[in-house]
């Protein structure tokens, strides 16, 4: 009989297990979380300013629309908000480890700030989206967001779903290509915004000579 032992159940013991902090030896008190990793005060400082700075290098040419950009401006927001969290702790309130929470928050915000000033480089084109699938055929004119080599980022009155197809044409210039939608999400604006993604490689922003002329430079 194991009435003495305490027996828990697996997943009570999962979720002791989860409270200790993941970087090895550490086993500390679990205060927040990067990505699913459960980490004491000490390693959420030096873990979120590593992968704030490892990764906003890393992320330098990929586009906007990527899910590599749409997970770190996550992980921007969630670092901010418990580098905030933590900073009003009053577990938290000595000198040094409330300046480091404060420089998690304000390199956090600086990065925000920087993608969205490149995203807003990236300038509004107006276009058309056209869905042509049997069933669902609908047009609609629009402007960009965000534009990169690969696709773009843009506003949409029409439900679409990820994985869903679409055409895209230029107002200006009439050109057509065909994309793939690789997100679909709110706005702070309420505003729907998807994500394409072209499957024909055609340059439809004449981004190549843009970026050809920014590498030489
Ligand atoms: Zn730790």
């Amino acid at each position: 009989m194991a009435t003495g032992a305490q027996v828990l159940p697996p997943d009570a013991e999962t979720a002791i297990e989860a409270r200790r902090c993941s970087v090895a030896p550490c086993d500390g008190e679990v205060a927040a979380e990067i990505e699913a990793r459960p980490l004491c005060v000490e390693h959420f400082m030096t873990v979120s300013m590593s992968e704030l700075d490892s990764r906003s290098r890393k992320l330098k040419d990929v586009s906007f629309e990527s899910t590599e950009m749409e997970t770190f401006r996550a992980l921007l927001a969630s670092c901010a908000q418990q580098a905030h969290r933590l900073s009003e702790d009053e577990r938290h309130s000595d000198t040094r480890t409330k300046a480091r929470l404060l420089d998690i928050l304000l390199r956090a915000s600086q990065l925000g700030q920087s993608l969205r000033r490149s995203s807003r480089v990236e300038s509004a084109v107006s276009v058309y989206v056209r869905r042509e699938d049997p069933g669902r055929v609908w047009e609609e004119e629009t402007w960009t967001s965000t534009i990169s080599r690969h696709g773009a980022g843009l506003v949409c009155r029409h439900l679409v779903e990820k994985g869903g197809q679409v055409i895209l044409c230029r107002k200006d210039r009439g050109e057509r290509a065909r994309a793939r939608v690789v997100y679909c999400h709110y706005d702070a604006q309420g505003r729907r915004q998807i994500g394409i993604e072209f499957l024909d490689g055609s340059d439809f922003w004449d981004y190549g000579n843009q970026s050809r002329s920014a590498q030489r430079a």
